[in-house]
């Protein structure tokens, strides 16, 4: 259930929920239909606010459909770059393990290397002992 906001914010006309032209699109629904802003501002924006349970405001940037360009799609050895490099952001460079989140990268390390001794590197294989003594 959302309520309608009209006029103007920061020089952009302001459109309730359902109210923006068809030409207007959100990123997200940018995203969907293939396309991208490319780099263009948005020309408008969608205001709109939630009933109960909440009460706050959702300002959306609302992009031209003409001024959008195709959204890029990597090729498989784009792709494959990619998921490499974000393989090294999860993986230490002391233990080398993936630990599947991004490690700091002032430290590079994981949570368990860079805590030293006092970091229980694993708290699966201590309950595993606890259980087991
Ligand atoms: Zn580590």
């Amino acid at each position: 259930m959302v309520a309608l906001c009209r006029g103007h914010r920061e020089g952009l006309p302001v459109f309730g929920w359902g109210e923006a032209p068809s030409t207007l699109l959100t990123r997200t629904q940018l995203r969907e239909a293939g396309l991208r802003p490319g780099g263009a501002d948005p020309v408008a924006l969608l205001v709109f606010r939630h009933f109960k349970p909440y009460a706050h405001e959702t300002v959306t940037e609302l992009f031209s459909v003409h001024r959008a360009k195709e959204r890029r799609v990597p090729s498989p050895a784009q792709r494959a770059a990619i998921a490499a490099a974000l393989r090294a952001r999860r993986t230490c460079r002391t233990c080398r393990v993936d630990v599947g989140y991004y490690v700091p990268t002032s430290t590079g390390e994981c949570w368990s290397c860079e805590g030293g001794e006092l970091a229980d590197p694993d708290p699966m294989t201590e309950l595993a002992t606890e259980v087991a003594a």
